[in-house]
C-alpha cells in the first residue's frame, strides 16, 4: 500500500474538542447552551440509533440536546406543527429532521420550513442558494466534512482537477460548490456520465458520493491523488450472517495507486456528526449576534 490514510476519526475527535471548548465562552456571552433539536418520525431502527448517537453526542460537547420522537402515524401537518414551534423556540439553535421521513411525509415541505438560521444540515433551498451564490450559507455537514480533511491535507486547493461523482443535494452538489469556492477545476459526474473511469482518473481531488459498494477499483485513480470515500454500504462479511461496512471505491486496489485515502468507516463518516456540532455551535452564535469561534 502507497497512500497515506486520512484519519476521519481522529480530525472528527479533534473538532468535537474545540466545539465542546468554545461552548463556556458562548454559554457566558450568551446565558444559554447552544441548543440542538433533532426530530424523528417512525420506528427505523437505524433512525433511532442515529438519532441517540446526535443527542449524546451534543450533550458531550455541553449543549442542550431536544429529543422529539414522533410515532409512524404522525400527520405532515403535525410535523410542519412541530418545525415551527421549534423555529420559534429561542432555546433551539439547531433543527434536524432525521430522514428519510414516512413516505406520506413530504420531505421537501419539511425542508422548506425549517428557519434557515436554524437549518443545521444545510438543506433549505436558501442555504443552498447561499452556497451557489458563494454567500454565507449553512452547509450540509458531510461535504462541510469532506472539505475539512481534504484542507488539512492539502492547504490551498486552488487549480486542482476534483471530480465528485454523485449530484444529491446532501452530498455531491454542495461538495462542488464548496470545492469550486476552493478554485479547483470542477467535474460533477453521475449515472448518465460516459466513460466515467476515463473521468475520474483526471482527478487530483476524488470524491465518491455514488453508493455501490467497491465500484471505484484502482485502476479509476490518478497516482498520488486524494480520494475521498463519502459511500456508506453494509455488504455480506466472509463470517456467515455478518455485514460490514464498505464504501464506493474499492479500498484494497485504490489505496495502492493514491496519494491519500479515507477508510470505511473511520474516514468520513465520524466527520458529519462532528460537523452538526460545528453548526449548531455557530448557529448558536450568529442568532446570538455573536462571532463564531475562530478556526471554525
Ligand atoms: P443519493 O442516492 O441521493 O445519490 C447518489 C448519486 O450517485 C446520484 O447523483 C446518482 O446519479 C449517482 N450514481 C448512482 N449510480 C451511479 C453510477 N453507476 N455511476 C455514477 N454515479 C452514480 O445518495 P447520497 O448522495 O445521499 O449518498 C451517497 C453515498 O454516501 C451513500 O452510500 C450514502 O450512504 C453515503 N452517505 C454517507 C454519509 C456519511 O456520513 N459518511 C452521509 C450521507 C451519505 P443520478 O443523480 O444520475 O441518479
Amino acid at each position: 500500500m502507497t497512500a497515506a490514510i486520512i484519519d476521519g476519526k481522529a480530525f472528527a475527535a479533534d473538532l468535537r474538542a474545540r466545539v465542546a471548548a468554545a461552548v463556556p465562552a458562548f454559554e457566558a456571552a450568551a446565558g444559554r447552551k447552544p441548543g440542538l433539536a433533532v426530530v424523528l418520525v417512525g420506528d427505523d431502527p437505524a433512525s433511532h440509533v442515529y438519532v441517540r448517537n446526535k443527542g449524546i453526542a451534543t450533550r458531550e460537547a455541553g449543549m442542550a440536546s431536544y429529543e422529539h420522537r414522533l410515532p409512524a402515524e404522525t400527520s405532515e401537518a403535525e410535523l410542519l406543527a412541530l418545525v415551527r414551534q421549534l423555529n420559534e423556540d429561542d432555546w433551539v439553535d439547531g433543527i434536524l429532521v432525521q430522514l428519510p421521513a414516512p413516505a406520506h411525509i413530504r420531505e421537501i415541505a419539511v425542508i422548506e420550513t425549517i428557519d434557515p438560521s436554524k437549518d443545521v444540515d444545510g438543506l433549505h433551498p436558501i442555504n443552498a442558494g447561499r452556497l451557489a451564490a458563494g454567500r454565507a450559507a449553512m452547509v450540509p455537514c458531510t461535504p462541510l466534512g469532506c472539505l475539512m480533511l481534504l484542507k488539512d491535507r492539502l492547504g490551498d486547493l486552488s487549480g486542482l482537477d476534483a471530480v465528485v461523482v454523485g449530484r444529491s443535494n446532501l452530498v455531491g452538489k454542495p461538495m462542488a460548490q464548496l470545492l469550486t469556492a476552493e478554485n479547483c477545476t470542477v467535474t460533477v459526474a453521475h449515472s448518465r456520465t460516459k466513460g466515467l473511469s476515463a473521468v475520474t482518473r483526471r482527478a487530483d481531488i476524488l470524491v465518491a458520493a455514488v453508493g455501490r459498494p467497491n465500484m471505484m477499483t484502482g485502476d479509476w485513480i490518478k497516482p498520488g491523488a486524494i480520494v475521498i470515500d463519502v459511500g456508506i454500504n453494509r455488504v455480506p462479511a466472509a463470517e456467515e450472517g455478518k455485514t460490514r461496512l464498505v464504501g464506493d471505491v474499492d479500498f484494497a486496489s485504490a489505496a495502492e495507486v493514491a496519494g491519500a485515502i479515507t477508510p470505511v468507516p473511520g474516514g468520513v463518516g465520524p466527520m458529519t456528526i462532528a460537523v452538526l456540532l460545528r453548526n449548531t455551535l455557530v448557529a448558536a452564535h450568529v442568532r446570538a449576534g455573536l462571532a463564531p469561534p475562530e478556526g471554525m
